[in-house]
Order: structure tokens, then C-alpha cells, then sequence
């Protein structure tokens, strides 16, 4: 049973889609089942959460020569973050080699 959303009568089946009696407003069925499928049954969960621990630090990202503001350091690993994709360009995360201190390529 589905009613219209324009004038709330009784609407009927038509092939794919939903047609109002009244006012002859249409909208497609295939996406209402469609929504009642993903709503009903969701995600399929097997494949769990990816276990990172036996993940070495090191190899997170590649190392690049950059001054660590904390410590002085002169080594650190860096991954490439686009901000906002609208307005900004991709920035580069820094994060010390040595003590673990992350910065911003831009923060000066
Ligand atoms: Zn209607
Ligand atoms: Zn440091």
C-alpha cells in the first residue's frame, strides 16, 4: 500500500512505478525496495575490523627530510591529506621519526 506524496490518495502499481488516482503523481517502486532491502539486511559484518598490530611503525608511510619542531629531528614520515576537496590542495602530515610529534607542512 502506498499513498501519494503530493495529495495523499491511494496509490496504485504501474510497471515499476507507483501512480497517484488522483492527481496522476508517479514515483518509481524499484527504490523502495531497494531501501527496505538495505534498511532489512544491512551490511554484511563477516569480514570484521582489519587487525593493524602486526603493522611495523616504520612502514607506515615514507620517510622525507623535514625538521621536527619538537625535537629538532631531522627525519619524518609523511602522508599526503586533502583538507577540503573544494578549496584546498593536498597538504602533507608530518609525523617525527623520533619522538611521535605530528605537524602540518603549513604550520610554520
Ligand atoms: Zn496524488
Ligand atoms: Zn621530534
Amino acid at each position: 500500500m502506498e499513498f501519494c506524496d503530493e495529495c495523499g490518495s491511494m496509490m496504485h502499481g504501474d510497471d515499476g512505478l507507483w501512480v497517484c488516482g488522483s492527481c496522476e503523481f508517479e514515483k518509481p517502486r524499484d527504490a523502495e525496495a531497494e531501501a527496505a532491502m538495505t534498511t532489512t539486511h544491512g551490511q554484511d559484518t563477516d569480514s570484521g575490523p582489519v587487525d593493524m598490530s602486526d603493522v611495523d611503525d616504520e612502514e607506515i608511510g615514507p620517510t622525507t627530510a623535514a625538521r621536527c619542531p619538537e625535537c629538532g629531528h631531522d627525519r619524518a614520515r609523511y602522508e599526503m591529506k586533502q583538507i577540503r576537496a573544494a578549496d584546498e590542495s593536498e597538504t602533507r602530515f608530518f609525523t617525527c621519526t623520533e619522538c611521535g610529534h605530528k605537524w602540518r607542512e603549513d604550520d610554520h
